[in-house]
C-alpha cells in the first residue's frame, strides 16, 4: 500500500483551474459531500485535491488503490507485538480521526470489500464502523472523502456500483483547453513559452491518433515530463521519444506512427 499524508500547507501546490472545479470542491466540503473525480490518467486529479486540501487547511491523506487492496487494508487491523496485540488504524480510519482529506485514488481498483466500508462514510451518517474494535468512528466536519477513476480503463468487471457512485458529487475531467496546458507546463517544467506551445500543440496531433492500439494518450504529466528534459538541455525531439513515444508504447509500429507526428509538429 502507498499512502503518503501531507502536514496543512500554507502555500497550495502550483493548480490551474480547468472549469469551475475549486469553487464546487469547495462547496462540496462545506456541505460535507463526497466528492468523486473521473478523468484519464495524468489530467491533474492528484495535484487538484493536493491544491484543494492546502486551500482548505486540512491534511490529505492518499491511497493508491490496487486489486490487493481490501477493507482491513483501509480502516485498520490488529498487530502482534512484544506487548500482545495492539490495534493500528489505516489510513481511512486515521483520516476520520484525524478530519482529514482522504484520497482514494483509482478507486474501482480496490476489492469490492472496501465498498462496505465507504457506504456509511460517503452517505449523511458519515461513520466508520470499525467491526474488529466494535468502534462507530462519527467523522468530524474537516473530514472528507474523494476517489478517483480512469473511466477508460473500465471494464464490467471494475466499475462503481450504481449504490457507491450515487453517494458522490461527480466532477469530470480531461486534458486541460490548449491555452491552459501551455501554462501548466512552462510553469511545472521550467520551459519558454515556445517550447511549452510546441509540446502542446504535439499532444492535440497525438490525442487525435484514434487508429492505434493505445491504452492511453499524451498525457499532461508526459508533456511536464518531456518539458523537463528540455529545460535540463536535451533537444525538443529526444525529450518527446523518450518521455512521451516511447512512455507510451512497446509496439514499434505504433511507436513509428507516434514518431511520425513528433516529426510532423516539430
Ligand atoms: P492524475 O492524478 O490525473 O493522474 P496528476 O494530478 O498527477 O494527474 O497530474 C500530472 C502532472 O500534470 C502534475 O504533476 C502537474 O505537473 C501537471 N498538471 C496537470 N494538470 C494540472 C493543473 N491543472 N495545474 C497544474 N499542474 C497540472
Amino acid at each position: 500500500m502507498d499512502h503518503s499524508e501531507q502536514p496543512h500547507l500554507m502555500d497550495a501546490p502550483f493548480y490551474v483551474e480547468q472549469a469551475g472545479e475549486v469553487a464546487l470542491f469547495e462547496h462540496a466540503f462545506r456541505q460535507r459531500l463526497p466528492v468523486l473525480i473521473k478523468g484519464p490518467t495524468g489530467c491533474g486529479k492528484t495535484r487538484f485535491v493536493e491544491h484543494m486540501a492546502a486551500r482548505l487547511g486540512r491534511p490529505l491523506i492518499t491511497v493508491s488503490c490496487h486489486d490487493d487492496l481490501s477493507a482491513a487494508d483501509l480502516v485498520g487491523r490488529h498487530l502482534i507485538s512484544a506487548q500482545g496485540t495492539v490495534w493500528a488504524d489505516g489510513p481511512l480510519a486515521r483520516a476520520v480521526r484525524s478530519g482529514a482529506i482522504c484520497y482514494l485514488d483509482e478507486v474501482v481498483e480496490a476489492r469490492k470489500d472496501t465498498t462496505v466500508v465507504l457506504h456509511p462514510l460517503a452517505d449523511d451518517r458519515r461513520v466508520l464502523p470499525i467491526e474488529r474494535t466494535g468502534e462507530q468512528l462519527a467523522a468530524p466536519p474537516g473530514f472528507m472523502l474523494v476517489v478517483s477513476y480512469n473511466p477508460g480503463y473500465q471494464n464490467l468487471l471494475k466499475s462503481l456500483k450504481p449504490s457507491t457512485r450515487q453517494r458522490f458529487i461527480a466532477l469530470s475531467f480531461d486534458y486541460p483547453a490548449p491555452e491552459v496546458e501551455r501554462r501548466i507546463v512552462a510553469a511545472e517544467a521550467g520551459v519558454d513559452p515556445a517550447a511549452a506551445a510546441q509540446l502542446v500543440q504535439l499532444a492535440q496531433s497525438l490525442r487525435r491518433l484514434t487508429d492505434h492500439d493505445l491504452e492511453e494518450t499524451a498525457s499532461t504529466r508526459l508533456l511536464v515530463m518531456a518539458g523537463r528534459l528540455v529545460a535540463s538541455g536535451l533537444p525538443l525531439y529526444a525529450a518527446c521519444r523518450a518521455a512521451i513515444v516511447d512512455a507510451l508504447t512497446d509496439d514499434l509500429e505504433t511507436a513509428a506512427a507516434l514518431d511520425d507526428v513528433v516529426q510532423a509538429v516539430l
